[in-house]
């Protein structure tokens, strides 16, 4: 089937792609890390020191992951950031063991660029597992719509990193978790906890970016796509679960734009930024922003609308004759409101009424009566 480029298939018009290999070293990575994470919890000692640095090595690895390094610096270029702290970040998503930034990015601006279509790698038509795991652990014939990622082709610390990745990741994603938590004896727990622990849940996390933030929640800035915004997704993701804003203000440094919405990367760059570590933070006009919740909010109203019947025009309504009304209201206690038509558009013995019908415990009605002029 052939596509056009930018029109999202319809709900359901994807199926699991046909898979043609299996990607070995990733379900390696995946399979393996989460067993190491069992065996140290049903084995070894949790050591309050190893527990400590293992949350701060997760945030690490949250922050230059998924949210201000690999995604909103690299991915969509949202701030400027200075070399200490690009350098951080960058060790931060290496950690993470998810791939290069390179490879991260570019698959992420396709992402955005092509959503929902055959060309989107990580298309949410295709089904939860394929978002979560899927593309990542299977071979096909899919392939990835382009992009521009010129800018990440001539940035040396993404293009060293990428060269250099396999060993990065060794250090950063499972020696050094393992060899810090050694300096206070505990070689085992850091392995098990802030090594192979932090990497299961990071990962499961990051990936829930693409899962779950595709089919839970609202859509309060567009209808047509299917990111979401919800709290359980922010929650998971420190606060890349408002997907929704994301996929329609993609450069704007925030994920979460209302005051009160949880997105603690955000509160990361903007005191990055107070320190003179972040500069150029990009925000959508307030105005634009709101623009896009009024069309939401309208095209709700409008579904609301539509779902209530309503009166017909006062030519479509049934005609009762005046014996007929009284009649009727032998039965029943009626009230007539009547407002005279215009004459001109009358036959010329007819005055014709609008009339307000009601019997007190049920809601008006519409009808014309007909009388001797
Ligand atoms: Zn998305
Ligand atoms: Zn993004």
């Amino acid at each position: 089937m052939t596509l056009t480029p930018t029109t999202p298939m319809a709900p359901g018009a994807h199926k699991f792609p046909q898979v043609t290999g299996i990607r070995w070293f990733n379900v390696a990575i995946l399979v393996l890390t989460p067993l190491i994470a069992v065996y140290g919890l049903a084995f070894v000692p949790l050591v309050t020191k190893t527990t400590v640095f293992a949350c701060g090595y997760y945030l690490f690895s949250m922050l230059g992951k998924i949210t201000a390094g690999y995604h909103r610096l690299w991915s969509h270029r949202s701030y400027n950031a200075c070399l200490p702290l690009q350098i951080f970040l960058m060790l931060g998503g290496i950690s993470s063991v998810q791939g290069s930034c390179y490879f991260w990015a570019r698959a992420h601006r396709s992402h955005h660029r092509w959503t929902d279509t055959e060309k989107d790698p990580y298309d949410s038509s295709r089904g939860l597992f394929w978002t979560h795991l899927g593309w990542i652990i299977f071979k096909t014939k899919l392939r990835s719509g382009p992009v521009d990622s010129s800018d990440l082709g001539t940035d040396p610390l993404v293009q060293w990193t990428h060269y250099n990745y396999f060993p990065l990741a060794a250090v950063f994603g499972y020696a050094l978790p393992a060899l810090i938590p050694a300096l206070w004896n505990d070689l085992w727990g850091g392995f098990c906890f802030s090594g192979a622990l932090r990497l299961t849940i990071a990962h499961h996390c990051t990936f829930a970016i693409n899962s779950l933030a595709h089919y839970l929640g609202s859509t309060p800035y567009d209808d047509r796509l299917s990111p979401r915004d919800h709290l359980l997704s922010a929650i998971l993701t420190m606060g890349e679960g408002y997907h929704n804003f994301h996929h329609q203000f993609p450069m704007d440094y925030r994920n979460a734009y209302l005051w009160y919405q949880y997105d603690p990367t955000k509160w990361f760059i903007a005191v990055c930024k107070l320190l003179g570590l972040a500069s150029n933070l990009r925000v959508f006009p307030s105005n634009e922003i709101a623009k896009g919740a009024l069309t939401m909010q309208l095209r709700h109203l409008k579904k609301v609308q539509d779902s209530i019947i309503w009166p017909r025009e006062v030519e479509q309504l049934p005609i009762v004759t005046w014996d007929n009304f009284q009649e009727e209201s032998k039965l029943r206690p009626l009230i007539l409101v009547c407002v005279v038509l215009s004459r001109r558009r009358l036959p010329m013995d007819f005055c014709r009424c609008r009339v307000l019908f009601t019997t007190f415990q049920h809601s008006w009605t519409s009808i014309q009566v007909e009388r001797r002029a």
